[in-house]
């Protein structure tokens, strides 16, 4: 069983189909979302309904939650909010109650799913060093626990109390170790590498891999700027910012 794992689509469709495609082609059988699917770039609609269609498990991230309000928290920058009250004007009702419905955290079957922490999940802290890892390993009661959020792939490694963490491509899963992963984002990595990020996770083998597929950068940016939306979010994509 190969589960495709992917997180922070951000309403960039060219890279969301890339990565299904890509996914498919590499016998992925299983797909499972980490949330944000909307805000930032131009096809929050299409990208509910891909990500809909896959009827497969997912879990809410903090601007589909904002996505889904009238008025928005105040810890958005002036660049997320304004993309998100245009995506909210570009949603569709049931696409809004279907983000709206979305849980926090989910277990899939061995492995859990949370778009930001395990300790808060609704808080929408990051996880970018060891000390945030420590808090979220304290409620991770499965082996592997899939996350999102930060936009940057990373593996954190709990073994015997000491955590790790690495940027690695393969990930082998051992018993009595826990994993804290983080997918990377599919439309709008910051890791300074503009391709699309996710995961494929093959139960059988106990091996996670972490990819990055190139997609058509060039019309992602061209909808952006001819949405109105900030011209920014069309250049952070090019330099993966
Ligand atoms: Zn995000």
């Amino acid at each position: 069983m190969r589960f495709a794992i992917f997180s922070d689509v951000h309403a960039n469709l060219e890279a969301l189909e890339a990565v299904l495609a890509d996914a498919r082609e590499r016998n992925c059988t299983h797909f499972v979302c980490l949330g944000d699917v909307v805000g930032y770039n131009a096809n929050p609609h299409e990208c509910v309904e891909r990500v809909r269609e896959l009827d497969c498990p997912i879990v809410k991230g903090n601007h589909d939650e904002q996505a889904t309000l009238v008025e928005s928290s105040s810890d958005f920058n002036p660049v997320a909010e304004r993309a998100i009250q245009w995506t909210r004007d570009h949603l569709a009702e049931e696409d809004r109650q279907w983000l709206q419905d979305l849980p926090l955290q989910k277990q899939v079957r061995d492995f859990t799913i949370v778009h930001a922490t395990l300790d808060t999940p609704s808080q929408w802290g990051y996880v970018f060093n060891n000390l945030d890892a420590a808090a979220s390993f304290a409620y991770q009661y499965t082996g592997v626990c899939f996350f999102g959020h930060t936009h940057v792939p990373m593996v954190f490694i709990r073994d015997d109390g000491d955590i790790k963490r690495e940027r690695m491509e393969y990930v082998r899963i051992k018993p009595n170790t826990k994993y804290f992963i983080n997918t990377g984002s599919v439309g709008q990595p910051r890791d300074g590498n503009w391709r699309a990020g996710y995961c494929i996770y093959d139960i059988e083998k106990n091996l996670i891999q972490q990819l990055r597929i190139k997609y058509d950068l060039e019309t992602a940016q061209k909808k952006i700027i001819k949405a109105g939306l900030p011209r920014l979010l069309a250049e952070r994509l090019a330099i993966g910012r």
